[in-house]
């Protein structure tokens, strides 16, 4: 017997049956763009911002960290104020698992961007 792929939409709940996982996936996107145009596009801004320049993620804040101060303040430095909230606590979360040079590199970044954004930045 073949297999039969199912899925649902995320948006309103259509349901997708197909043989086959390709054809599944572009019915689906065929859908998303058919019904839920504004989604899609709203989707795919946020795709590219993620990891974008002054928007890194958690993990590349964390590879720039054990590479030393000087990379990681420089993808920093980019970072504005309203990001720089929700990316210090994200990586904040994870200071018990940092060595111990990464977690001081980490503290450093954190009094500097501090002294960044009390001047605008
Ligand atoms: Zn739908």
């Amino acid at each position: 017997m073949r297999k039969m792929w199912t899925a649902k939409c995320s948006q309103c709940d259509h349901r997708f049956r197909s043989y086959s996982r390709t054809d599944m996936l572009a019915n689906i996107r065929k859908h998303m763009w058919k019904f839920h145009e504004k989604w899609m596009k709203a989707r795919m801004k946020a795709g590219r911002l993620a990891g974008g320049p002054g928007n890194p993620t958690t993990g590349m804040v964390m590879t720039a960290l054990a590479q030393g101060i000087p990379i990681a303040m420089a993808l920093i430095r980019l970072v504005r104020k309203p990001r720089w909230g929700r990316l210090e606590t994200a990586v904040s979360s994870f200071e018990p698992y940092m060595k111990p040079e990464m977690r001081a590199a980490w503290q450093s970044v954190k009094s500097i961007k501090q002294i960044d954004i009390r001047r605008g930045g």
